[in-house]
């Protein structure tokens, strides 16, 4: 039984930048929006801890738009109607501990990348849930190869503010100089020597006069250098890699059009959440792409679902609908399975950098039959009640994304964007094409022909 049924235009799922102006922007057209969030609006996922200043609004209190937002309800599933369109969401609300439904004439995916539970700052709400939504009900994705995005932290926190590092020179151990170890370029420097030693790092390259401006720019930047007494422009300090996946990785949920549509029907992405190909290609848009695809592309879902909706009208409200969840909802066979050992077999195949980052065909073929393996167990057995089922969700969408993100890398025999692999060094003029994944028991990958993005509609 549902304890808290609605009915709204346009249901938007997660509460970051994208999904905040899609709301905003599904309301200004005429819908009547409800958004949730895993956490709260604002204030959850990879932006509200970012320092991309793009929570700097208006503070006009007179300004309201008028969306109903549940916080801390997580969408467990889609609901489709007869046909297969998207219908509406449900969920799970944390603080009530009840669970919720929502049908709707338009859905918007807004609820972030999957950074795989690295603890990556404000990341680990970003489990890729919105891609598992979108494939169960039919939906592609793209670019998946181009998700092994790592960011440099101090080894004692998670804090992945990379920007800084381009004043940073890196060290081993006995002080002397990590050669070709850099931010932008040698990180996979850094990365590989962490396979054998701990790797150091000191700002030293940043003058006096620019120190205070950074302490300014990203104060929390300097919060564990304060709290463990370390000044680190003058004393060296233990850097680590954390996975940042398709957060600040580039693939996602495939768009068909520049309104930000799904191949199906209702159903829109915007945001870390859809491919950021179109803007991107395959590298990541960090450092000012990522916030503003993440405010356009929420823009124009915004504004499409709420004309899907208005074309809809009534039936909306009356159609039958389905719930499209498949893995860690309704298991197929009888073995339990539970969330904690799920999660633990894909990170223990997709956090190792020897895996992920310094990628070679040779080590991604047995990570993804490994992960194959780990996605049947949670297809038959993962199942969960009340708030594990929020759990259990995330660990089948971390598993779902492993593998299209694996089986697209191995796919992809060339070296491009982020997507670096050892055994396909040079990039090939023959696969200057993006490929399309999907798939949930049976994982396919495609080159794309037609290039949807690339033509005026
Ligand atoms: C440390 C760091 C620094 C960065 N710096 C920059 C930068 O300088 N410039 C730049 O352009 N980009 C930067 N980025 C990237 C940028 O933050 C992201 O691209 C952007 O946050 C994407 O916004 P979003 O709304 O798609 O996702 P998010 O901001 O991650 O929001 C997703 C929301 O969905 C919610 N959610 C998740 N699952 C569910 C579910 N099942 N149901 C309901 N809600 C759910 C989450 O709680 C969250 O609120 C940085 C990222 C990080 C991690």
């Amino acid at each position: 039984m549902t304890d808290l049924d609605l009915i709204a235009d346009v249901l938007v799922a997660g509460g970051g930048p994208a999904g905040a102006w899609a709301a905003v922007k599904a309301a200004e057209s005429g819908a009547d929006v409800v958004l949730v969030d895993k956490g709260y609006l604002g204030t959850s996922g990879a932006t509200a801890a970012a320092g991309t200043g793009v929570w700097y609004v208006d503070p006009d209190p007179a300004r309201r738009s008028g969306v109903r937002v549940l916080d801390h309800s997580p969408v467990t599933e889609l609901l489709v109607d007869a046909d297969g369109a998207g219908a509406g969401a449900a969920g799970h609300r944390r603080q009530h501990g009840h669970s919720y439904r929502v049908r709707a004439g338009a859905v918007v995916l807004a609820t972030g990348g999957c950074a795989f539970l690295s603890k990556a700052l404000g990341c680990d709400v970003n489990t890729g849930d919105g891609a598992l939504f979108a494939a169960e009900t039919g939906a592609e994705l793209s670019g998946m190869e181009f998700s092994n995005a790592y960011a440099i932290a101090p080894e004692f926190t998670s804090v992945t503010k990379t920007a800084f590092y381009s004043y940073a020179t890196f060290y081993h151990a006995d002080g002397s100089v990590l050669e070709g170890a850099g931010s932008t370029r040698g990180r996979s420097v850094i990365a590989r020597a962490l396979l054998s030693e701990r790797v150091f790092c000191r700002l030293d390259q940043a003058g006096e006069g620019i120190r205070q401006a950074m302490r300014l720019a990203q104060p929390n930047f300097f919060l564990p250098f304060d709290r463990q007494g370390i000044d680190p422009f003058t004393e060296l300090f233990p850097v680590t890699l954390l996975a940042e996946g398709t957060v600040r990785g580039t693939g996602g949920i495939r768009l068909t059009g520049y309104d930000c549509a799904t191949s199906v029907p209702g159903l829109y992405a915007a945001g870390d959440t859809a491919t950021r190909e179109p803007i991107c290609g395959g590298f990541t848009g960090g450092g000012s792409h990522n916030a503003a695809w993440a405010m356009s592309s929420g823009t124009w879902a915004g504004q499409a679902a709420a004309r899907h909706a208005r074309a809809l009208g009534a039936r909306a409200a009356t159609r039958a609908v389905r719930g499209a969840g498949g893995a860690g909802l309704r298991p197929t066979g009888g073995d339990r399975a539970g969330h904690r050992e799920i999660i633990d077999a894909v990170q223990a195949e997709v956090l190792p950098y020897e895996k992920n980052y310094l990628r070679h065909g040779d080590r991604l073929a047995p990570a993804l039959a490994s992960l194959d393996e780990t996605w049947k167990r949670a297809r038959h057995g993962l199942r969960a009640d009340g708030p594990d089922v929020v759990r259990a969700r995330s660990a089948a969408a971390m598993a779902a994304h492993a593998r299209w993100m694996y089986a697209s890398a191995l796919a992809r025999t060339e070296s491009r964007g982020m997507h670096k692999r050892a055994d396909h060094p040079g990039s090939d003029p023959a696969q200057h094409h993006r490929l399309i994944s999907g798939g949930l028991d049976e994982v396919w990958v495609l080159p794309e022909t037609g290039w949807p993005l690339a033509v005026a509609s």
